[in-house]
């Protein structure tokens, strides 16, 4: 296949050839032979030590990941392939996701527009540009336009982490509105109504990946539930429409005031019931700790920790985290209870996680049994050839003595 002339060349060893070979996007930059004078970000044409072209890719000149392949032919027209991707994008959550106005609409690699996010919340959509090639004022425009005029939001707000543009080499930048005004909504999933500033909270500001969790999870709860690491509420909320009695824990003042605000928005759903919802300001470690010393017990509890392993090298320190709160959580569950226990480390497998579960279950000297074995909503894509898509486990299991 031809490549355009006019792209720059980037070769890679034979073990970065193999990969994309093998279907993955990315390739390391100890896998870079030569990419003399290729711009930060710029689109270039992927050849292996041999000359052979392998495709199209994305570079960075600062990350590890030094290209992500966007095409195993040549494109000529980036702003066309990104219009078109992003229409996909678009059509595949038209498709696959229901109940809910709040979704992810584009997840970078996994929807082949690596370094790339978009969040819809109702009618605002949050926006992360995460790599060098997706910065550019006339790529931004694309990306703007073509979602305004799919999607028609109120207002789209780019949401800027500032560690990412550092390890990308990109001028700092201020979160903003790029599009509208508004900055506050209500969103609604599975029937549940949230409040959503843009400006505010952790991530683009909602844990979207968890939705079909929050479902399923309601699904089989019963009487006396605790949510650790609540956050504004999503599984506790969910939990209060099946539930006697809900009790939420986390940290982060300003996330449980949020999920006050979120139980009163759902007032009439709950049946006044909201009032009976607990929020905890507490070191889950602790409060964990504590009751467990203090004989609770409870009918549900869920367990959706922030990501312990943020490398491989913390493995092992993060399965002895997760190991202490789920031994603490099944000896605190009563018989016939559920437990409801989460992971969002990619580095953590799920075969490391249920390993974990079965150690911990039996040092709890209780009996475990698999209800659900799930991971991320449908709206966050697994690309099987690209394994770091699929990071988020959620084991429903219930507990017997
Ligand atoms: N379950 C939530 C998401 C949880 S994200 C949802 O579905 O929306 C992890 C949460 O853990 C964050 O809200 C963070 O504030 C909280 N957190 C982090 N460390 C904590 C700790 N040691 N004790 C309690 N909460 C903690």
């Amino acid at each position: 296949m031809p490549q355009d002339p006019g792209l720059p060349t980037v070769k890679i060893s034979s073990r970065g050839a193999d990969r994309v070979k093998s279907g993955h996007v990315w390739v390391y930059r100890s896998d870079i032979v030569s990419a003399e004078g290729v711009a930060p970000g710029a689109m270039v044409a992927v050849i292996d030590h041999r000359g052979k072209q392998l495709g199209t890719a994305l570079y960075s000149s600062s990350s590890q990941i030094a290209i992500r392949m966007i095409a195993h032919e040549p494109v000529k027209d980036f702003p066309a392939v990104l219009r078109q991707r992003i229409a996909d994008a678009i059509a595949y959550r038209e498709r696959f996701v229901h109940n809910t106005d709040a979704y992810r609409v584009i997840f970078s690699e996994a929807d082949l527009l690596p370094g790339l996010i978009v969040d819809r919340y109702n009618d605002i959509l949050s926006v992360q540009v995460l790599t060098q090639a997706m910065d550019p004022a006339l790529t931004r425009d694309t990306i703007i336009s073509e979602l305004a005029g799919r999607l028609h939001p109120a207002s789209i707000f780019e949401r800027v982490d500032p560690r990412v543009r550092d390890l990308e080499a990109l001028p700092s930048r201020a979160s903003e509105l790029l599009q509208g005004e508004q900055t506050v909504t209500t969103f609604t999933m599975n029937g549940i109504q949230f409040g959503y500033d843009a400006v505010e909270g952790q991530k683009t500001g909602a844990f979207l990946d968890q939705r079909e969790n929050y479902f399923a999870s309601a699904h089989y709860a019963k009487g006396e539930a605790l949510d650790v690491f609540c956050y504004q509420g999503g599984f506790a909320l969910h939990l209060a429409t099946r539930c006697s009695q809900v009790t939420g824990v986390d940290s982060s003042r300003p996330a449980l005031e949020a999920a006050e605000r979120n139980a009163a928005l759902n007032s009439q759903k709950l049946g006044g019931k909201e009032k009976e919802i607990e929020w905890i300001e507490a070191n889950a470690f602790d409060l964990l700790k504590d009751y467990s010393s203090a004989d609770r017990r409870y009918d549900t509890i869920v367990l959706d920790p922030p990501a312990f392993a943020k490398s491989k090298r913390e493995l092992d320190a993060a399965l002895r985290g997760y190991k202490e709160l789920n031994l603490r959580a099944l000896k605190m569950l009563r018989s016939g209870g559920l437990l409801v226990t989460c992971s969002c480390s990619y580095h953590v497998s799920q075969s490391n996680f249920l390993e974990m579960l079965a150690s911990a279950a039996l040092d709890a000297h209780r009996t475990l049994r698999l209800i659900e074995v799930r991971g991320q909503a449908k709206d966050h894509p697994v690309l099987l050839n690209v394994p770091e898509t699929a990071y988020l486990k959620c084991v429903i299991a219930s507990v017997s003595s």
